[in-house]
């Protein structure tokens, strides 16, 4: 196509979005190629559909992964970084970790250069997939871990190392510690700046999508001054910018005897190990859930197996420059150009995309295409070998099916 036009971002941070976007996409190393072909032939189509034509996106392709390597010798163009900045919103697939080749992840790349700072998952039942759940139909939450501190800032030093060794002489002489020589360390790094607009961008969301609380997942009882100030400056934020519209779980109990006022939303924190219990025998009494990056990344892989596993779970890394929309399994690579994997993961990502650019009727049309594949029990191998008369299909073939159903 070539003549879309860029989505333009607000200063009030909403985006202006032409009728024919245009926008950026990585198709992804190993199943990428597969899964993005299906997804693409989805979201136009229903696009096609729900807005008679008038609308349309221009997709643009961008170098990343194996195929940016192959093609400019870079695995991460800055080329790549600046035209998804640019374009304020992108899709991508699945790449490969380099593997000693100096960068520790493309997808941790893209998220630390690009400041996206919220990764979101959606972790919500699709009627009829295979789930471990007693009643999965409960499940329905949010998880929005932040994305650009904690353990994953990459401040680590080796045992052995130069670098460890200074830093245990400065721990051991300065600061009361009495760490043996053969120790590798680990900073963990939680600033209040970056906790607060996590956490403001989750309970905006929660507002807006009408949960009744936000979860704050920590280890505070531990870490006190990383965790625990985590969950200390969540309150504080919920407080200077949402007062009329929040209560703590404490104001609920001592103001409102428990009974959820309907115009406000509940702040409550809860230890992380134990969170991971409540969700598996109390799925219901959680909606969003704020959390720093180690827990986070825990926390989404675990909730998506509790509805149907990887294959099937959205995501999408979210900054107030721009926002990334991705697969959140890899790159599967013993199934690359089999034309055989689920293509559910970036089909939904691609609906939460139409929804952040406000394109509702096309997202609505997806899911419900989605779901209806699936309850016909047309699906692929993930699925099929857990479902009771199903027709195993190709990753095309169940991207046919429900471009059918929504044409
Ligand atoms: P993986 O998610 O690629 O695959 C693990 C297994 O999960 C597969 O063998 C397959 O059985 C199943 N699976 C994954 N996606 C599926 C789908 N769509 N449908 C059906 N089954 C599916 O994890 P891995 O093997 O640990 O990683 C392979 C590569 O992907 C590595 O290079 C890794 O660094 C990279 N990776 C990338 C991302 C990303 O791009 N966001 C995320 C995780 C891993």
């Amino acid at each position: 196509m070539g003549n879309g036009k860029i989505i333009e971002k607000q200063a009030d941070g909403s985006l202006e979005v032409p009728e024919l976007p245009e926008i950026p996409f990585i198709e992804g190393d190993g199943i990428g190629p597969d899964i993005w072909r299906a997804t693409r032939m989805v979201i136009d189509s229903a696009v096609q559909k729900a807005f008679d034509g008038r609308r349309q996106i221009s997709w643009l392709e961008v170098l990343a992964g194996e195929k940016g390597f192959e093609k400019t010798g870079n695995w991460l163009p800055d080329e790549t970084l600046e035209t998804i900045r640019n374009h304020a919103v992108a899709i991508k697939g699945p790449m490969t970790t380099p593997v000693g080749k100096g960068i520790r992840s493309l997808n941790v790349a893209i998220r630390q250069k690009l400041d996206l700072y919220a990764c979101v998952r959606p972790v919500k039942y699709i009627e009829s997939v295979p789930s471990p759940m007693k009643r999965p139909e409960n499940i329905n939450m949010v998880v929005f871990r932040e994305n650009t501190e904690d353990l994953y800032a990459g401040i680590e030093f080796q045992a052995g190392s130069a670098e460890a060794a200074k830093m245990r002489s400065f721990l051991n002489e300065q600061m009361g510690t009495s760490l043996s020589a053969d120790t590798g360390i680990g900073i963990k790094p939680i600033s209040a700046t970056n906790t607060k607009r996590l956490v403001a961008r989750a309970i905006a969301y929660a507002l807006e999508n009408g949960f009744s609380s936000v979860t704050l997942m920590h280890k505070g009882n531990i870490m006190k001054f990383t965790e625990g100030a985590f969950a200390q400056w969540a309150y504080e934020v919920a407080k200077e910018k949402f007062s009329d519209h929040t209560i703590t779980e404490n104001e609920l109990y001592d103001q409102f005897e428990g009974k959820q006022p309907h115009d406000k939303l509940v702040i409550k924190d809860r230890i992380a190990d134990m969170l991971f219990q409540q969700v598996l025998l109390r799925p219901g009494e959680y909606g969003v859930i704020a959390t720093p990056n180690l827990n986070g990344d825990y926390l989404s892989d675990a909730l998506a197996a509790q509805v149907g596993g990887l294959g099937m779970a959205p995501g999408a890394n979210i900054g107030d420059r721009c926002a990334v929309f991705e697969a959140t399994h890899g790159t599967a690579p013993k199934y690359a150009g089999l034309d055989k994997v689920n293509p559910s993961s970036l089909i939904l990502s691609g609906a939460m995309m139409l929804e952040h650019m406000g394109w509702r009727e096309a997202s609505e049309l997806i899911r419900k295409a989605l779901q209806a594949t699936i309850q016909s029990k047309t699906v692929t191998y993930d699925l099929a070998r857990q479902i009771d008369g199903a027709s195993e299909v190709k990753c095309s073939e169940f991207a046919r099916a429900i471009v059918d159903r929504i044409g």
